[in-house]
């Protein structure tokens, strides 16, 4: 009898669930479900990028990418902020010190095991929408496979979408309207045969990917660190961080404390923040997010901004921050801009601002005295490298190959997408 690498679980209704590229509880759960794997131990793989951590991804094979998380011992930031031992994993493109994301965000740890999850488990087209930052590192991951996607993105991010490979599988929807509108034009391509929407928090494949920063982080330093600091619009960073840790604390050769979550957000645009701040469950709009157009025109870095975040859901970042005795931060945008510059003077590296943010939230918490003298801290650079990745690569725009107006129903674009799918698949 052969044993299967991985099994999904319902949080909630605690059921097992067959993995068909599965993203809801089929007995109808509002629960995130969960990869069990069958090695309680992770062994490291020879291969590159995250396929060195393939034990803990919901994935059958791998490919040759060296995509992936790294993790070293910070000097410069570290003495700046006297901070013993403060690690850092970078996630952007830097091959000084061996990161080669060249879509210079994490988002290319959740794009890859994501595509090759469905390839295994599901025929069809996934259906991803983006402000940004996964719109384009799930191009660039179609570009080096060849796997057909289709993108649907607000207009004004269309300048953000390049890739260092041709994207000549990937289907570009623009919606003239905000990140919410792409959703919503998304939602309808999804109710067409042979499309399939990626799923958000609601995909393991996403969530493992990212674990890997936290699995890379305790192979470097030898043991879990105490507190994870990251910035979050969704939070799925958050819960994937957690999760890894879960599993490392299973595996046992890396300590029994989980560390303790560290998540901030920009303002004005605070929700989960102001929510847990009252250890509240459910998001209150009024209350979390008032005048949530004009706070989200605000920020600094508009990746996290996010309205409907995986906050009060089972095994979402309510209950990650609850068992990790979490914390949150609001960063200010001058903060954020401080932050940066430090970061570039003592790392050395150009920032995503979410990255910015990210450094902002450490830098405050220190200022308060908050960490344990002695804890050690990895700070989740999330992207970066945007202007070392030009030194080395010519980037290709990807431009719209349909554009729509908000609130179009499907049937305007209806022939063009099918003609392309059967051209593809
Ligand atoms: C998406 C993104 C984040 C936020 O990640 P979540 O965990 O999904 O909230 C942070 N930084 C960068 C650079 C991102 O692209």
């Amino acid at each position: 009898m052969t044993v299967e690498k991985y099994r999904l679980r319902c949080l909630e209704g605690g059921e097992v669930v067959r993995d068909r590229y599965t993203l809801d509880c089929p007995d109808g759960h509002v629960s995130l479900l969960r990869t069990e794997y069958s090695s309680r131990q992770l062994q490291l793989r020879e291969s590159p990028g995250i396929f060195r951590f393939c034990d803990w991804l919901p994935i059958g094979h791998t490919l040759p990418l060296d995509a992936g998380p790294v993790c070293y011992r910070s000097e410069g930031l570290a003495r700046e902020l006297h901070i013993d031992n403060l690690f850092i994993d970078f996630n952007g493109y830097w091959p000084e010190r061996g990161a080669a994301i060249t879509t210079c965000s994490f988002k290319e740890l959740e794009a890859i095991p994501t595509v090759i999850r469905q390839r295994e488990r599901r025929p069809g087209v996934l259906v991803i929408a983006s402000a940004g930052n996964t719109a384009r590192a799930f191009l660039q991951v179609s570009a080096v496979t060849g796997t057909p996607v289709v993108v649907v993105v607000p207009e004004t991010a269309l300048s953000r979408l390049w890739t260092t490979a041709p994207a000549r599988q990937a289907f570009v929807i623009a919606v003239r309207g905000d990140y919410t509108d792409a959703i919503a034009f998304s939602r309808e391509v999804c109710t067409l045969p042979g499309f399939l929407a990626e799923g958000g928090a609601k995909n393991v494949a996403r969530r493992d990917g990212m674990g890997t920063v936290m699995l890379d982080a305790a192979v470097t330093i030898g043991r879990m660190p105490d507190y994870y600091f990251q910035a979050v619009g969704s939070g799925t960073g958050g819960i994937s961080a957690w999760e890894a840790a879960l599993r490392l604390k299973g595996d046992g050769r890396f300590g029994p404390v989980l560390p303790s979550l560290r998540l901030c957000q920009n303002l004005p645009f605070i929700p989960m923040v102001s929510a847990w701040n009252e250890r509240r469950r459910y998001l209150v709009p009024e209350k979390d997010m008032p005048d949530a157009k004009h706070a989200i025109g605000e920020v600094y870095s508009d990746v996290l901004t996010n309205r409907e975040p995986p906050f009060s859901i089972r095994g979402g970042v309510f209950d990650a921050l609850s068992d990790t005795r979490g914390e949150m931060y609001a960063v200010s945008n001058d903060e954020a801009r401080a932050a940066e510059k430090l970061f570039a003077d003592t790392e050395g590296i150009d920032l995503d601002p979410a990255a910015s943010v990210c450094t902002a939230s450490l830098v405050s918490a220190c200022e308060a005295g908050e960490l344990e003298r002695n804890g050690t801290v990895l700070l989740n650079i999330t992207g970066g490298g945007y202007r070392r990745v030009r030194e080395d690569y010519t980037l290709l725009p990807v431009s719209a190959a349909l554009t729509v107006p908000a609130g179009s129903r499907v049937d305007d674009g209806t022939r063009e997408l099918l003609d392309w799918v059967k051209h593809h698949v």
